[in-house]
């Protein structure tokens, strides 16, 4: 597209002109290019002020490349920055006729734009932040600060209303934001084009009284500077000194804070004395200097250096009589100083607000791009340095509003839930829909900056195990994890409820060890699973406590073990007493039936081995005496004489407080029962044991058992023997 009218050619030279001034290096005919398709795509739209809408984006691409002069993408896109919201042109268009990195920051520029339509200002540290994190190349700040500030200095062409809305946005985001990022002349503009329409009366007034004294104001300081200048080049010192004229919207707020008048602000204008030297000394050595030229007063001295402020600025702040008995304010500091109190803007965040971990980085960053800004001209690589360059602050982080315009910072990838959680824990638990942008979306879609979020709550809605797929802040999983952890408490608690009524009605004693073997053997990993799964009926505990009915009585985990038992109990009631004539031969105890005290008994010889006694109903006793009768001999325990033998107990039930005492009083109270022994062992609210008691025949152990049998915690009584053990 060749440019031939003679006005546009003017323009593009003006552009030109400008980028060869300030530019390290620049491709006029990409310039050329953008120029001739914003004048294509903008041909037909004109602005409030009635000039075509073109001289806008021309306008800004000059600001661009003159006040915050970068690199000729940066132009480019200025150029550019408009056409995708405002006309048919599309991102795709401009990646192919210009390149990806611009259709990027044209993108980006577009959206920050949309962020703030029909938003109340109300957290505008928030929004700078989103502005962060909606910014991926540097270069989509620089053209929305210079589209902004043309925008400002041509604001009066627009209705007042809006031109309110307008200025309130500028100076409460992209003014910090501005000095954010060591902007601070735009930052100034910015400032003061705001005061200007957000207060016009005041402003006119400060501009006019401002702009009466002006030429006397620079004389003045000049007259003021000079000794001092001449002195410090005396001592050999290299410093920077100049003074400026303080900007209206600092003067007015100053006016504001201490409630004065204009005529009344002591330091319209400061002094500034930067020493190259990194040596806090010379900053004294420089104050006892000014200080034999210009009265100092006394009060209005403040020394940063000794006492850095919170922020880590320092420098000297002395206030001395100029000519005339004027008070003029002098700030001395050196070089390392000067950066660090630019950087204080950044730590201005740091100290406010605990939430950032990447204040460090922003810091780097903030410094980086000063020395782009200031080595623009001079540093050749700056090309390189840019192309590798992406914007990696608060990535990880999304900004979306809620209804009311409030602003919520999620995690990368958060979703309605996480919002919801945000919200309010309630909120968060009821959650059963969301409207993002007014559409509503499934609960797992991830939200971009800038969305706006309805939440639609039900009474019956309740955090679901899914949501922790795709929740990602602490907050919601949290939230979740207790309330999935809380039902399924309530549901552990009524399973073990149904068990233990079961169990109880069953008169089954189920220990800690028969119960893991029972958890283990239906393969469940742990016992709230087991419960849970009696609440859900996928199993059945009747069916189970029926099957493991005989497991359960034999597997009882006694410790007393039966033969040992029995040998205690045998040889307390003296062996036994063989009768005929096989009396006093050798004899043993068959294995097979482990014949105790009380239980009839019956002998049979082996040849070469003596005689084994058996109980009198032993399976093996009665196959083996059908063939060889003759082999069979009376045997008796000894007893008639008051003498008493050991008997075995096994006893199960609930360990009921005072249950132990119980059990021995039930006992040694039935015709003076003497105990033997007594090993009990309780887990898990049960209990179980063996108790060895010396009785005098079977039927007072089977009354004993009777009698214990009627204690309601008692569940079982039986006789311990080789049945019941093993
Ligand atoms: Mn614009």
């Amino acid at each position: 597209m060749e440019i031939t009218n003679p006005k546009h050619k003017k323009m593009i030279d003006d552009l030109l002109e400008a980028c060869r001034i300030n530019l390290p290096a620049y491709n006029s005919v990409l310039i050329k290019k953008a120029f001739a398709l914003a004048y294509q795509a903008h041909k037909n739209d004109f602005r409030a002020s009635g000039e075509p809408y073109f001289y806008h984006p021309y306008q800004v691409a000059l600001i661009v490349a003159n006040e915050i002069p970068l690199d000729d993408v940066s132009v480019v896109s200025a150029l550019l920055h408009d056409v995708v919201e405002d006309t048919d042109i599309s991102l795709d268009f401009i990646d192919k006729e210009f390149n990806k990195v611009i259709a990027e920051i044209v993108d980006g520029v577009t959206k920050i734009g949309g962020v703030f339509k029909g938003q109340e200002i109300t957290q505008a540290e928030n929004y700078r932040k989103m502005l962060l994190s909606m910014v991926k190349d540097v270069r989509v700040i620089l053209v929305k600060f210079a589209d902004r500030l043309h925008n400002m200095r041509t604001l009066d062409f627009i209705p007042p209303n809006k031109q309110r809305r307008i200025a309130k946005e500028t100076l409460e985001i992209y003014a910090p934001f501005a000095n954010r990022f060591g902007l601070g002349q735009v930052k100034w503009e910015l400032e003061d084009l705001s005061f200007k329409y957000l207060n016009k009366e005041a402003y006119n007034e400060l501009a006019r009284k401002v702009k009466s004294k002006r030429k006397e104001r620079e004389a003045y300081l000049n007259n003021f500077i000079g000794p001092i200048a001449e002195k410090l080049l005396e001592h050999g010192l290299k410093f920077e000194i100049g003074g400026r004229a303080k900007h209206l919207y600092s003067i007015y707020k100053k006016m504001i804070k201490l409630n004065t008048t204009f005529e009344n602000i002591y330091d319209l204008f400061a002094v500034r004395i930067i020493l190259e030297n990194d040596d806090p000394n010379e900053c004294y050595y420089v104050l006892g200097i000014i200080n034999q030229l210009y009265k100092a007063i006394q009060d209005r001295f403040k020394d940063y250096i000794s006492i850095p402020k919170k922020n880590n600025y320092q420098s000297i702040h002395n206030t001395v009589i100029g000519p005339g008995g004027r008070l003029i304010e002098i700030q001395i500091r050196t070089r390392k100083m000067h950066e660090i109190a630019e950087r204080g803007v950044a730590a201005h965040w740091k100290y406010k607000e605990s939430i950032h971990t990447k204040d460090q980085d922003l810091e780097e960053w903030v410094n980086w791009i000063r020395d782009v800004f200031q080595n623009a001209s001079k540093d050749e690589a700056t090309q390189e340095i840019l192309a590798s360059f992406k914007l990696n602050l608060y990535q990880d982080e999304i900004y979306v509003f809620t209804p009311k315009g409030d602003l919520k910072r999620l995690p990368i990838n958060s979703t309605p839930v996480d919002f919801a959680f945000e919200i309010h824990s309630k909120v968060g638990y009821q959650c059963i829909g969301a409207k993002v942008n007014g559409k509503i979306v499934p609960l797992d879609t991830k939200l971009n900056s800038g969305d706006q979020l309805e939440i639609i709550t039900s009474k019956n809605q309740h955090p679901n195990k899914n949501w922790l797929r795709f929740v990602q802040t602490h907050k919601a999983k949290q939230n979740i994890r207790k309330y999935l952890k809380k039902e399924e408490d309530k549901a552990v608690e009524a399973g073990k409820e149904i068990w233990e009524k079961k169990l109880k009605k069953a008169k089954k004693v189920f220990d800690a060890d028969d119960f893991n073997k029972l958890v283990r053997k239906l393969k469940f990993e742990n016992y709230q699973q087991f419960y849970k799964a009696v609440i859900d009926e996928k199993i059945n505990p009747d069916e189970i406590i029926n099957q493991t009915e005989d497991k359960s009585e034999k597997d009882d985990g006694q410790d007393l073990s039966f033969d040992k038992f029995a040998n205690i109990a045998r040889s307390s009631a003296g062996g036994v007493v063989v009768e005929g004539d096989h009396k006093g031969f050798e004899y043993k105890y068959a294995k097979c039936c482990n014949p105790i005290p009380g239980d009839p008994i019956i002998g049979f010889v082996i040849i070469g081995e003596g005689i084994k006694i058996h109980r009198k109903d032993c399976k093996n006793l009665i196959s083996m005496a059908q063939n060889s009768p003759e082999k069979l001999v009376t045997a008796n325990w000894p007893r008639g004489n008051g003498t008493y033998f050991v008997a075995g107990l096994s006893i199960k039930g609930e360990d009921a407080p005072g249950i132990l005492n119980d059990i021995s009083n039930s006992i040694t109270s039935f015709k003076n029962t003497n105990i033997k022994s007594i090993n009990i062992n309780a887990n898990d609210s049960l209990f179980y044991g063996t108790i060895a008691v010396l009785v005098n025949d079977l039927d007072h152990l089977n009354r004993l058992i009777e009698r214990l049998k009627k204690n309601k915690f008692i569940y079982s009584v039986e006789r311990f023997d080789a049945e019941s053990s093993n």
